[in-house]
């Protein structure tokens, strides 16, 4: 057997094998995974911005004026009007006096963490942070604590503990996700920004989950916090409520100029593409046009919160768009997705490393186009088959409502060498059923004439929003 070939059938002894699923047609509510119908209840397109008319015909629309690709990194010759356009919208809308592009929310971690801290600096990061920030932390050299999920008191106890720098010049850096992604629940930005500014730290926040839900506007749990223009950097995804691809920094002019010059994952890396940057630039505009959006997806969430609530799951009565059903053993946690898919609810199981050991879980993401009888019809469907499976629903709080109920440990300052818990998000794991990839049957479903497009308001007109006197306006 290879060593290769061995790994591989470790992974799978340890319940820990994953695959790629097959999901033909758009990010909608319904979609078909390996050729079967089911509700999509595990994508994070938010807001149904990835699929909607108006955001389609702006990327196809660029793409024919501007073409497929950037052909360059930023600093050579990627960088497009649509681009400054785009910063121009995102630094408006995240309350910031300059923005940044970059290809993606991993490489944008990757850049800010390693502009801002690196040999000899120290950088304090949230247990439970994404895995973008993880391996930015690693790749930066920096030294890294890691204090306990969300808890203030640790980070400040971790900062007091490293106050003074081995030259006295040493920057500190505090990070973390501002919504979390695999729990669903929120950092306490303004103590942690409180104790940023007593210590001297810089803060650098993901907004990756927040824009679309929290906020006035779904403008993010900055906003929501009254912080808009405190934070050092704030970061954010194309890829989730904005249904598009890609990412970025919203910070202070001289900070963006600072990261131009020093985040290697947009210096070396080629500009977004034009089709995923006017896609953006559409469903910001719908964002702003239609904030109801973001009402139904706070409405959807409680709607599932409750019916998860009443078969009995420990699940709170909040407008967060992110459940976690924490199963605990892995292969249990997989039986009980595929059951679930069988009966039409796909709801991704996430393992270790993308969650600490112990505390598999299926994540639930709704999002603003499910109805709210799909909604409870999925609750009732995940607590007919938790007790079918001998699981018991009442045991399954969060992660960290579990690790708070334990007596807290001493103070532990735990090392960046700890095993982080989070790496990546899951890719998915059963073997494809269906009939393989057809390209001509799957572009038979989002097939849609772009001149049918335009929804019941003007389209997104590319043209106006670049002509010069709009840019002036
Ligand atoms: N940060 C967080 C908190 C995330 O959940 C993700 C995506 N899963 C990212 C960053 C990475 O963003 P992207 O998908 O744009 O690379």
């Amino acid at each position: 057997m290879s060593e290769i070939a061995e790994r591989l059938a470790e992974l799978e002894r340890l319940g820990l094998g994953r695959r790629l699923r097959l999901i033909s047609g758009p990010q909608g509510p319904n979609v078909l995974l390996d050729g079967k119908p089911v509700l999509l209840l595990c994508s994070n397109n938010y807001l149904g911005l990835a699929d909607h008319p108006r955001v389609r015909e702006a990327a196809a629309d660029a793409a024919m004026r501007w073409g497929v690709g950037a052909g360059a990194s930023r600093l050579v010759s990627g960088t497009m009007t649509i681009h400054g356009r785009l910063e121009e919208r995102l630094a408006a809308f995240k309350g910031s006096e300059a923005c940044l592009l970059f290809g993606s929310g991993y490489l944008a971690n990757l850049g800010v963490i390693g502009a801002l801290a690196g040999r000899g600096d120290t950088i304090f990061s949230d247990e439970l942070n994404h895995a973008s920030i993880v391996d930015g932390c690693r790749l930066s050299r920096a030294e890294v604590v890691i204090y306990h999920h969300r808890d203030v008191e640790h980070l400040e106890w971790s900062l007091h503990r490293h106050a003074s720098g081995r030259d006295g010049q040493a920057r500190r850096l505090i990070v973390t996700d501002s919504v979390f992604s695999m729990d669903g629940d929120v950092a306490p930005l303004a103590q942690l920004l409180d104790a940023a500014q007593a210590y001297g730290a810089r803060m650098v926040v993901d907004e990756a989950h927040a824009v679309g839900n929290l906020g006035p506007d779904g403008r993010g749990a900055v906003a929501e916090a009254g912080l808009e223009g405190e934070i050092d950097v704030v970061v954010g995804t194309l890829g989730k409520a904005l249904g598009s691809y890609g990412a970025y920094a919203c910070a202070s002019a001289e900070m963006v100029r600072y990261l131009i010059n020093t985040a290697r994952s947009l210096i070396f890396s080629t500009a977004p593409p034009p089709p995923a940057v006017a896609g953006a630039l559409a469903a910001l505009e719908l964002l702003r046009e239609r904030p109801h959006r973001v009402q139904r997806l706070r409405s959807n969430a409680r709607v599932l919160r409750r019916a998860l609530a009443a078969e009995g799951f420990p699940v709170a009565d909040s407008e967060m768009q992110i459940v976690a059903l924490i199963v605990g053993e892995e292969r249990a946690a997989m039986r009980l997705c595929q059951e679930a898919i069988e009966r039409g609810v796909f709801a991704q199981a996430i393992r270790p490393p993308t969650v600490p050991d112990g505390t598999s879980r299926l994540r639930l993401t709704v999002m603003a186009s499910h109805t709210a009888a799909e909604l409870r019809t999925a609750a009732g469907v995940l607590g007919e088959l938790t007790r079918k499976l001998d699981l018991d629903p009442a045991a399954m709080a969060p992660a960290h409502t579990e690790r708070r109920a334990a007596p807290e440990p001493a103070h532990a300052e735990l090392s960046a060498h700890a095993e982080l818990s989070a790496y990546a998000h899951e890719p998915s794991r059963a073997p494809r059923t269906a009939a393989p990839f057809d390209l001509e049957r799957d572009g038979e479903q989002p097939a849609v004439a772009l001149s049918a497009l335009a929804g019941p308001s003007a389209p997104f007109d590319l043209e106006r929003e670049l002509a010069p006197s709009a840019r002036a306006a």
